[in-house]
């Protein structure tokens, strides 16, 4: 059963077409790695799942809500999908504890009570029980980006999108972060990724997709992928880097 169905979308910003008519399916439980070259139309495409970005033409269906323009369904929608970015975000003068609770208590009228359970839960899930009280500037970078990432799950969303969640990292953060993706790809979360990892990408992901000037130039599962690129835009993609 697909969680996240694009079919055929097309989007420009003016003149400028940046997707192409991009059809992708993510199923329950599966994890999609998307890469390509910087400006290839990965964060539109990602925008678009949870209605960040409007699209000219084609659709797409996630958790059972069609993505329209509408503001009641547009909060229906981010209900079931949780999005994380490179920039994490986090209220400077709230505590890790309450950064995660809000949105619960605020969107979803969940009880004090519960939220902090949740948010423990959460917490916990990304490795930092011991972090609820802490305010977010005595965390490091990739603790924030995992607390952004409790917060998201704190909504218990059908489906996440992460868009380069470790872009902005130092190097030695980045581990963390992708650990604690790796271990809710595990547990079954669905997942639709943007990501420059290319060793999480061939090892995580069920499938790698390639975009290339807005488009699905290739996809398939991550191995074949990586190890037999058929395209030479692909081809170049690995073996140079090139962002
Ligand atoms: P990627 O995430 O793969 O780097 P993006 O989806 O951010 O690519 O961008 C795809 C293209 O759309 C790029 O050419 C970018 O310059 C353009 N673009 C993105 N956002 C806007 C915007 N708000 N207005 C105009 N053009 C945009
Ligand atoms: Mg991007």
């Amino acid at each position: 059963m697909s969680v996240v169905a694009i079919d055929q979308v097309h989007k420009r910003y003016g003149a400028l077409e940046v997707l192409k008519g991009v059809s992708l399916t993510v199923d329950a439980g599966q994890v999609v790695a998307v890469i390509g070259r910087s400006g290839s139309g990965k964060s539109t495409m990602l925008r678009c799942v949870n209605g960040l970005e409007q699209f000219q033409a084609g659709s797409i269906t996630v958790a059972g809500h069609k993505v329209e323009q509408d503001q009641a369904k547009l909060r229906e929608l981010r209900k079931d999908v949780g999005i994380v970015f490179q920039s994490y975000n986090l209220f400077p003068h709230l505590t890790v504890g309450q950064n995660i609770t809000l949105s619960p208590r605020i969107t979803q009228g969940v009880g004090h009570e519960e939220a902090e359970a949740l948010a423990r839960k959460v917490l916990a899930q990304v490795g930092l029980s011991e972090k609820f009280d802490a305010y977010p500037d005595m965390l490091s970078g990739g603790q924030q980006q995992r607390v952004a990432i409790a917060r998201s799950l704190a909504m218990r969303p059908k489906v996440m999108l992460f868009d380069e969640v470790t872009s902005a990292l130092d190097p030695e953060l980045t581990g963390e972060v992708l650990l604690v993706m790796e271990q809710l790809a595990k547990e079954g979360m669905t997942m639709l990724l943007v990501t420059h990892e290319m060793n999480f990408a061939r090892s995580v992901a069920d499938v790698t997709v390639f975009m290339h000037q807005g488009k699905i130039w290739e996809m398939g599962p991550s191995k074949e992928l990586f190890e037999q690129p058929k395209t030479p835009e692909l081809q170049a993609f690995i073996s140079g880097g090139v962002k």
